[in-house]
């Protein structure tokens, strides 16, 4: 399991912008050294040329001073100038051939060096999707529990997980909490090894009661907490790229490059949108796999038939599978909260309708400006959480538009509304969604076999 705090987060970002900075200094070294073999080899060129010319005259001299006339000094005149001719084009095929050769070294070191700066980026993913939560640094989140209720008793500074608080300063019961900063977050379980009932904080509050909803607490919380929870779980994706008979890509994708590039994008921006949230979770691709199918490459939710569910081969237990198809039919995703196929769905291919509402006309923001300008992988990125969360969160569509007090943030827009055309920056999750969605985690295998015993 990997999960990483704030600061471990930064210090990866870090690495990666030294990286990408290493290789962009390498390329820019690479290219010094070609200009410079470029130059070198125009300056041979001329110099052979200019010895080739006085060995020519010097040959010709000598036929002077030889005193042969007649036809057998035109013979010789004429070998010299064929022989010339001859090294020239000698100079010229040879300056031809190494110019060609610094090209393609060129071209080859500098795909090492991208490929160097790509494995160097991998590795500092693979440390992070690896790091155990306890051994990470614990950066200050402003979080305090109490013993007692009313902020009493001992207390205790949480910046880091527990997965039992037995032993700790404030044990098994903490009964009062406060939150000093907005954008921090935290998970209060029931039951140790973060299962049980779940209870999820966020932003600045304090809560003198935990079992108290009236003073922001929930019935049973109160003495009863057994493990928290400040950084986010991991889930890991198992994806299939349908394709069409031909291996044709879905959405029109021109090839599989551009394929996982699009989708790299798409978990980059979920998980954006899930630090953004505070939502204590993260996405991370476990594996990539094309399959051939021409059921699945369009999916109709109204047949319900067979297409519907997915082989078992393309399942992988203890991963949340995600399928991207042509096609769903009405909509741009499909997902089932587990019981039926136990995958959701991500149709690629887009209408510029997605951007407007259902009276066709372009959303405004909360400042009253249109939307404009949304990407195809930001329609992708939309559908992607919103099918997520209906999957492991088992969340519905909101009847009403929820809007959170989030303090100055003006977010108004909620993920889960259907048919809601906002850029992904405008939309949220409130926090008994994200509460509902973790409470759901605590029960499902492919979490719970990423928890710690
Ligand atoms: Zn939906």
């Amino acid at each position: 399991m990997g999960s990483l705090s704030k600061e471990g987060r930064k210090d990866a970002r870090k690495e990666k912008k030294a990286a990408r900075k290493d290789a962009r200094k390498e390329k820019k070294d690479i290219r010094k050294t070609v200009k410079e073999e470029k130059k070198e080899l125009r300056q041979d060129t001329k110099d052979k040329k200019k010895t080739a010319k006085k060995e020519k005259k010097a040959e010709m001299e000598k036929i002077k001073k030889s005193g042969v006339t007649g036809k057998e000094k035109r013979e010789l005149k004429k070998e010299v100038r064929h022989d010339a001719k001859d090294k020239r084009k000698d100079t010229r095929t040879t300056k031809k051939e190494e110019k060609k050769e610094i090209k393609t070294e060129k071209k080859l070191d500098i795909k090492q060096a991208e490929t160097k700066k790509d494995e160097r980026i991998k590795e500092i993913k693979e440390e992070r999707g690896m790091v155990p939560a306890s051994e990470e640094p614990a950066p200050y989140l402003g979080i305090t529990l109490y013993a007692n209720s009313n902020f009493r008793g001992d207390s205790m500074s949480v910046n880091n997980d527990w997965w039992t608080l037995r032993g700790s300063k404030v044990g098994n019961n903490p009964c009062s909490i406060k939150i000093s900063q907005n954008n921090v977050a935290i998970l209060l379980y029931k039951k140790k090894n973060w299962n049980g009932k779940v209870m999820y904080l966020r932003h600045k509050k304090e809560i003198s009661d935990l079992d108290d909803p009236d003073r922001g607490g929930k019935k049973g919380f109160g003495n009863s907490i057994t493990s928290v929870r400040v950084n986010p779980f991991i889930i890991e994706l198992n994806v299939t790229v349908v394709t069409g008979e031909n291996g044709e890509l879905p959405g029109g994708w021109p090839s599989r490059t551009e394929a996982e590039k699009e989708i790299k994008e798409i978990i980059e921006m979920t998980n954006d949108f899930l630090e953004r949230q505070n939502s204590l979770l993260q996405v991370k691709i476990n594996d990539l796999e094309y399959r051939i199918d021409e059921k699945r490459w369009h999916l109709d939710k109204k047949k319900n038939d067979k297409r519907i569910k997915i082989p078992a081969s393309w399942k992988k237990s203890g991963f949340v599978n995600v399928i991207f198809v042509n096609v769903v039919t009405d909509a741009l995703g499909i997902s089932d909260s587990g019981k039926r196929g136990n995958y959701f769905a991500v149709g690629v291919k887009r209408k510029s309708i997605d951007l407007l509402d259902a009276n066709g006309n372009t959303i405004p923001d909360n400042e009253g400006n249109s939307i404009v300008g949304i990407t195809q992988v930001e329609s992708l990125a939309k559908t992607f959480v919103h099918e997520l969360f209906h999957h492991i969160g088992d969340l519905e569509h909101p009847i009403d538009e929820p809007v959170e007090d989030l303090d100055d943030e003006g977010i108004m827009y909620n993920m889960m509304t259907q048919g809601n055309a906002a850029n992904i920056k405008l939309l949220h999750l409130t926090n008994s969604q994200i509460e509902d969605t973790h409470q759901k985690i605590a029960r499902h295998a492919w979490a719970k076999t990423k928890r710690v015993e």
